[in-house]
């Protein structure tokens, strides 16, 4: 199967993606991919170096006659998201990806993910820098690590780094879409330490769980209108109060990861048990209301409402009611470009109050300077009102879409001139590592592109075959009018 795949066109991408599948290279173990990149540098004769924290920087000399143009660098990433089937007996750190070609024309892995995000995009660069018989200007490749979990690799790169002022970047995943800028994000922290007391003799306690949301990533996924678990858990306790019943917050946990929403949660609630039949009443309609409102967007949501044994301990009704405030943290989305993209967002990924202090996790995401001044006042009142402490993780930049830049028309006619079709410009609502490049170069003109895959960071991660074609050919035609 690894030589079917070596066999399909275009003949030296397919070489190069089954030579990288073969080498384990999950974010932060990325020492043998790198070693790989120098093996093929050498073997063509390009220039080569390689980072003191692991990035490869490949040169190619221009095509004689062609020096004096500006050089035109690709720039993909060489780590991927290891994910495997259940049960799989697969050692990312050791194993190679078993990688087969499927009967609809698509390249996938037997169980686990592919790493076409982003093999395929140094696989597509290494074409067109070894490809003898193209007519090109000086060219060169940035691959970095750790794309996939901290961005280190890029973050790491210096001004130096950057060899040219026109970039291409290969990890974009919709083929004739030509992405011209993303969001930058504000990760942040809260902390909050609530007056603890046992509970009450009287007391009885209400578990309320919320299952089975369709969550995904808070920044793809922010339009779909997944319900965020977290803020609904929430919402369902901030309920009561219209109906004077005030409770005391048990324990609370929802979701996982700042950067997903989350799709489930629960939480325990003591009250006088007086008012627990009144409560239940109240929660089961408003948990109707809810379900009612997703049936569409995120239809297989349960909430249930039970009774539940009393824990030790309750937060004030005071402090219940600050942490129940800080639902506001999560705004969804802010908001939209004229065509109705994302531009602003924030998610509330994980909160949970374990006994000691609540703790919540969240990310917000903007394109723009304002977008990001506005989230973080935004934020920093949504916190200051509820008595929390917020600490700002990390921040990383956005990448300010330039509007029909003169590489973005030159990749625009080449998209037409290939396929007859007119290329979509987007600006996407996740990170993308050229606004980390932008920042250490402000001439720079950047663009990212990419064929079709579907399910990256799945084991239903595919490529298609037909559009990997297509985006060679498309960066060849592109070289090509940057060489005239
Ligand atoms: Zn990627």
């Amino acid at each position: 199967m690894e030589n079917a795949i070596s066999k399909l066109e275009p003949r030296s991408v397919w070489h190069f993606f089954s030579r990288i599948a073969k080498v384990p290279r999950v974010s932060g173990n990325e020492a043998g991919i790198g070693d790989l990149l120098l093996e093929i540098a050498r073997e063509h004769g390009l220039g080569s170096s390689r980072t003191p924290d692991g990035n490869i920087i490949l040169t190619a000399d221009a095509t004689p006659g062609l020096q004096d143009h500006p050089r035109v660098f690709f720039q993909a990433h060489m780590d991927m998201v290891g994910v495997k089937e259940e049960g799989l007996s697969f050692d990312f750190s050791r194993d190679p990806i078993s990688a087969v070609i499927t009967e609809d024309g698509f390249v996938t892995a037997e169980g686990t993910t592919l790493g076409a995000d982003d093999g395929i995009g140094m696989a597509l660069a290494l074409a067109a820098l070894t490809a003898p018989e193209l007519r090109h200007p000086p060219l060169a490749a940035v691959f970095t690590v750790s794309e996939e979990t901290s961005m280190q690799g890029a973050l790491a790169l210096t001004p130096d780094d950057i060899p040219g002022s026109l970039g291409i970047n290969i990890d974009s995943e919709d083929i004739g879409e030509i992405c011209i800028g993303c969001a930058g994000g504000l990760a942040l922290n809260i902390a909050y330490t609530p007056e603890i007391s046992e509970v009450p003799r009287d007391f009885g306690t209400i578990a309320i769980t919320v299952a089975n949301g369709r969550g995904g990533h808070s920044g793809m996924e922010a339009d779909r209108g997944s319900l965020n678990a977290a803020t609904a858990l929430l919402t369902l306790i901030c309920s009561l109060a219209n109906e004077d019943i005030k409770v005391n917050l048990s324990s609370l946990n929802s979701g996982t990861v700042r950067n997903a929403i989350p799709g489930s949660g629960q939480a325990e609630i003591a009250l006088p048990e007086a008012l627990i039949n009144k409560a239940l009443d109240s929660l089961e309609d408003i948990s109707a209301r809810i379900t009612e409102k997703y049936r569409n967007a995120d239809p297989d949501i349960t909430i249930t409402i039970d009774r539940a044994p009393n824990r030790n301990i309750m937060v004030s009704a005071q402090d219940t009611a600050n942490i129940i405030n800080l639902r506001g943290l999560n705004t969804g989305i802010l908001e939209r470009t004229p065509d109705g993209q994302p531009l602003t967002s924030c998610n509330l990924g994980r909160i949970s109050f374990d006994g000691g202090k609540a703790e919540a996790f969240i990310l917000g995401r903007f394109a723009t300077e304002a977008g990001k001044e506005m989230l973080a006042a935004r934020l920093k009142k949504t916190a200051a009102d509820a008595g929390a402490v917020i600490t700002f993780e990390e921040r990383y930049s956005q990448w300010e879409p330039v509007y029909e830049s003169p590489l973005c028309r030159i990749m625009a006619a080449s998209y037409r001139e290939i396929t007859g079709e007119e290329p979509r410009s987007t600006v996407i609502h996740a990170g993308l590592e050229c606004g980390l490049l932008r920042n250490l170069r402000p001439d720079l003109d950047i663009v990212s592109v990419g064929p079709n895959v579907f399910g990256a960071h799945t084991t239903e991660e595919r490529v298609e075959i037909s559009s990997v074609k297509t985006c060679y050919d498309w960066i060849v035609r592109a070289l090509e009018k940057l060489s005239s």
